[in-house]
């Protein structure tokens, strides 16, 4: 091993990682700081692109390409940043302020976690279970496109936002799509069933087939496609698989290096890991022991964490932060309670065809905790979010 000797002065802030959370963090500390160091590491190629648009770039005729707004050097110039692609982090060493790279090691004043999720992979009989594909980066977006060539439908495993969202895409794109989940309703962890279920009519009149409440417990290759065997034993075809059954925080690094691992990467309101010089942030992290794998979340976050690391530590406030379904034919936009409440259909159907309007109470003081909005029912969500800040009941 040889060690890339850096005096302490010059001892960089090392990002792992270059998704929405490194980048992001890269670039609100630079504004902060002109002068430190920053060295960013990445297993990819260091493209910047907008990972919720994998979601909708089919029906926008969107190839890989197109979704990536600058390559590793474009972000390097911008940030004036030491950007190193195709480099995986094997080992942290917290006790030496080292990172293991290629056998070498890369010394660092403060380390930030920005390493992302892995898909959750499904487990099921037959001799199709590697051919089952899933979509969380941009290279997976272009072996998916590449796929598709010839196929006329696709059978998507899991219908929470990730699988609506690409049952919506593809059916605009004009694939025929089947929806499977365990579930009785779709986005069953973020919307109420009532809600749920106004949802699935509106997919369903899209065009998308649901399979609700049944789960595929075999996939199997044929001639042209796959044949799929349903929890009942109904047997459906689709000449490719989707899985999009979830995310796992990746925490192998995190774990061997002893950080605490609780959900995600275990990190305080300062973002800062149980090592007081290693931070995490992101898909890969539990910030208050809460992961929270979207946007805004990462956002607020990352403004939070660079300001420490400029040297004014600063907690992480979280403002509301509803999730917006990309779904054009049928919008949903949801606020997921923190704590118990009561929820309350106060207008349904009223609001248009296909919409619905939850709102869950506190059930003590009746203050609105959070709310579920479908079709045409989105239009409240302005009022809500007021209602919501200014803590009126
Ligand atoms: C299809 C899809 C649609 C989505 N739509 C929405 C949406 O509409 N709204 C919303 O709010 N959120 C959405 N999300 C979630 C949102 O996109 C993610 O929360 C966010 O992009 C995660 O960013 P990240 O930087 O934490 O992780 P990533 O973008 O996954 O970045 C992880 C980085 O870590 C690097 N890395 C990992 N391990 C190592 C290692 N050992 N060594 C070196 N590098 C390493 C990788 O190369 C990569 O650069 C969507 C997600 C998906 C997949």
């Amino acid at each position: 091993m040889t060690t890339v000797d850096e005096t302490p002065a010059t001892q960089p802030v090392v990002i792992i990682g270059t998704g929405l959370a490194g980048y992001t963090v890269a670039r609100e500390l630079r504004k902060l700081d002109s002068t430190v160091p920053i060295v960013m590491l990445t297993q990819d190629d260091g493209c910047f692109y907008s990972k919720p648009m994998l979601s909708n770039a089919l029906a926008m005729k969107k190839e890989a390409r197109d979704l990536a707004s600058f390559d590793a050097t474009a972000m390097a110039a911008q940030l004036r940043a030491d950007i190193r692609v195709h480099q995986r982090v094997e080992r942290i060493v917290p006790g030496e302020h080292q990172v293991i790279v290629n056998g070498d090691s890369l010394h660092y004043s403060k380390l930030v976690l920005a390493t992302g999720a892995d898909v959750r992979r499904l487990r099921v009989d037959g001799d199709a279970e590697a051919e089952i594909r899933s979509i969380n980066d941009l290279s997976d977006y272009a072996g998916f496109r590449a796929a598709l060539a010839g196929c006329k439908s696709v059978a998507i495993l899991g219908a929470g936002l990730i699988g609506c969202e690409f049952a919506n895409d593809l059916i605009a794109a004009g694939f025929a799509v089947l929806l499977i989940d365990p579930a009785t309703t779709p986005l069953a962890r973020l919307l109420p069933p009532f809600a749920g279920e106004v949802f699935a009519n509106a997919l369903s009149e899209s065009g998308i087939s649901l399979y609700l409440g049944r789960s595929v417990s075999s996939i199997e290759r044929q001639l042209n496609g796959y044949r799929l065997v349903l929890s009942g034993g109904e047997q459906i075809h689709a000449d490719l698989v989707v899985s999009a059954v979830g995310l796992v925080p990746r925490t192998t690094l995190a774990a061997n290096a002893g950080l605490t691992i609780e959900y995600g990467i275990w990190t305080d309101a300062w973002c800062r890991t149980s090592n007081e010089d290693i931070y995490a942030l992101g898909d890969c992290a539990a910030i208050m022991g809460r992961v929270q794998p979207y946007v805004l979340p990462i956002m607020h976050a990352a403004r939070a964490l660079a300001r420490t690391l400029s040297g004014n530590p600063s907690c992480v406030e979280f403002p509301v932060m509803p999730v917006t379904v990309k779904t054009p034919a049928t919008p949903a936009v949801v606020v997921s309670p923190d704590t118990e409440g009561q929820w309350l259909v106060d207008l349904a159907a009223h609001a248009g065809r296909n919409a619905a309007r939850a709102v869950c109470r506190h059930a003590d003081n009746g203050r609105p905790i959070g709310f579920a909005l479908v079709g045409a029912a989105t239009e409240g969500k302005a009022a809500l979010l007021k209602e919501m800040a200014s803590g009126a009941g």
